[in-house]
């Protein structure tokens, strides 16, 4: 046989974690034509009875598109998706105003979380050099070796080696214990007061029970609720509180008075039997932050997704930061024609910016979105933001836009929020100032008769807050 017309052996890349961002990887490794085995603590999630996890369903946005579209995966799971236009601010009152969240037309969309992950499990196997190993979950693993060592269900145990180890098993991930013990690795994990809990809001009648095309939002300052739709026609709905106000309610019935002090709209649309059974069925959950750095060793091993950059839900990035790795890394094996020892450390340099900028910009709408909502100046800033965005669409881009909508790095787009925030903010002293002594200035001239003057300013106001959220 001619060896030389053979092609050269590819190299094998073994994924750690078959959840949305190891799938996903998979499918970009194997297009680029490696010998691709996935290595999944759980049993087949496309065909377990019951599946164990995090959110029910998530907001995908641009990022995460632009990482499918790579695959050829985003027109099916976009039109598996829901879109949601605006925000749905619900207040005690049980007003509902809409924020757009960017232009017309521009959406996030609300996607079911376990049928995404199905869905990357079996495209990734479409690829003929990609193998999935369900029930295998990383014990160890040797960073001079490279060997890895996997335990099973049934106690057997089973040594692997490859080529390159792509560490995408999770916030609390095992690849990641080796990196620790290293010189000169960063690592920082902070776990943020509030729990969350998912309660669900049944269809009435056939249909959605409230609004559809929007993400939903209860802000109360300490804590807040939020809603998602699903296909079923269901809400998925999930509470974010301190866990000393989760371990508070004890009862059933403290559990209505609770809701009906600060959720009361909603309490018919869970159902009272719901609400009172429900809160009860499973614990908070803790969300944590995780930041380090570099995400690689030598040419041997690479962090991507949660266990690079776990970062707290609050601006819907996680999943699409982890995506856009992928994307990034696909990018620098170009650039360095798939030189391992060049990619890994440049994939470090270029990555870890941005991951650090969403962790910190997440934990900022931690607040925001809780609290700044119910602010009218914050609301008034925003109106702002969009109209000079339209009127200046390449000079000031709102932040949640660069950040849902673009694929601007996300250091980047903090950088230039900073620089417009601070121009905006001079612009309006300006004009107030402008206005405060050109206003002085005519009322000299021209003094007017005070008792003919009908001028509500707080009604004024209100209505200049509603032009831009109907
Ligand atoms: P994971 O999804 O955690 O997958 C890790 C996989 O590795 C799992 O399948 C696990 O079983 C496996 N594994 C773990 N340990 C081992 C081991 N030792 N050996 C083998 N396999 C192992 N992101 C968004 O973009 N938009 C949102 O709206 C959004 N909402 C969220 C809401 C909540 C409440 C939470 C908690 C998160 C949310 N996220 C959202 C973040 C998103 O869930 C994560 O960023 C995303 O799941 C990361 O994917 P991953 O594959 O890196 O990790």
């Amino acid at each position: 046989e001619d060896s030389s017309s053979k092609p050269a052996k590819k190299k094998v890349v073994a994924v750690v974690g078959g959840g949305l961002v190891g799938a996903l990887n998979a499918c970009f490794f194997a297009k680029r034509g490696f010998d691709v085995e996935v290595f999944e603590t759980r049993e087949d999630i496309r065909t377990a009875k019951i599946v164990k996890g995090r959110s029910i369903n998530l907001a995908l946005s641009h990022r995460g598109r632009s990482a499918l579209k790579h695959v050829g995966m985003e027109e099916k799971i976009v039109s598996q998706g829901i879109p949601m236009h605006a925000r749905m601010i619900h207040s005690l009152t049980g007003k509902q105003s809409p924020i757009p969240y960017g232009k017309k037309g521009q959406y996030i969309l609300s996607v079911d979380r376990a049928n995404l992950n199905k869905e990357l499990l079996s495209a990734a196997e479409t690829y003929p050099n990609t193998k999935l190993n369900f029930d295998h979950k990383l014990q160890d693993w040797n960073a001079e070796t490279g060997i890895m060592t996997f335990v099973r269900s049934d106690g057997t145990k089973a040594n692997i080696e490859a080529d390159l180890i792509v560490g995408c098993d999770g916030a609390f991930s095992a690849i990641r214990k080796q990196f620790l013990r290293r010189s000169r690795f960063n690592y920082s994990q902070t776990y943020i007061p509030h729990g969350y809990m998912e309660l669900t809001m049944p269809p009435i009648n056939g249909e959605f029970a409230m609004k559809p095309n929007y993400l939903h939002i209860w802000p109360r300052n300490k804590f807040m609720m939020i809603a998602l739709p699903n296909l079923d026609k269901t809400f998925t709905c999930t509470l974010f509180m301190p866990f000393e106000e989760f371990e508070k309610i004890t009862t059933g019935d403290e559990v209505i008075t609770f809701f009906q002090t600060y959720f009361p709209d909603a309490i018919p649309l869970i159902g009272v039997d719901a609400l009172k059974r429900d809160y009860f069925r499973l614990p908070a959950q803790a969300m944590v932050s995780v930041k380090c750095s570099p995400y690689h060793i030598g040419d041997k091993c690479v962090l991507m997704g949660d266990a690079a950059h776990a970062v707290v839900p609050f601006y819907g990035q996680g999943m699409n930061a982890g995506f856009e790795d992928c994307i990034v890394f696909d990018e620098v094996m170009n650039q360095f024609n798939e030189d391992l020892s060049a990619v890994l450390p440049e994939y470090t340099r270029v990555r870890v910016p941005d991951d650090h900028a969403i962790a910190d910009l997440a934990m900022y709408n931690y607040v925001e979105m809780r609290a700044h909502v119910n602010s009218k100046w914050f609301l008034f800033r925003k109106h702002v933001d969009n109209i000079l965005h339209l009127l200046m669409p390449k000079t000031i881009i709102p932040l949640y836009t660069m950040v849902t909508f673009t694929r601007t790095r996300y250091h980047e787009a903090v950088k230039r929020w900073q620089w417009q925030d601070k121009m905006i903010n001079r612009s309006l002293l300006l004009c107030a100032t402008g206005a405060a002594f050109g206003g002085s200035y005519l009322l000299i001239k021209n003094p007017p008769d005070i008792s003919k003057l009908n001028i509500n300013i707080e009604k004024l106001w209100n209505r200049f807050l509603a032009f831009g959220t109907s």
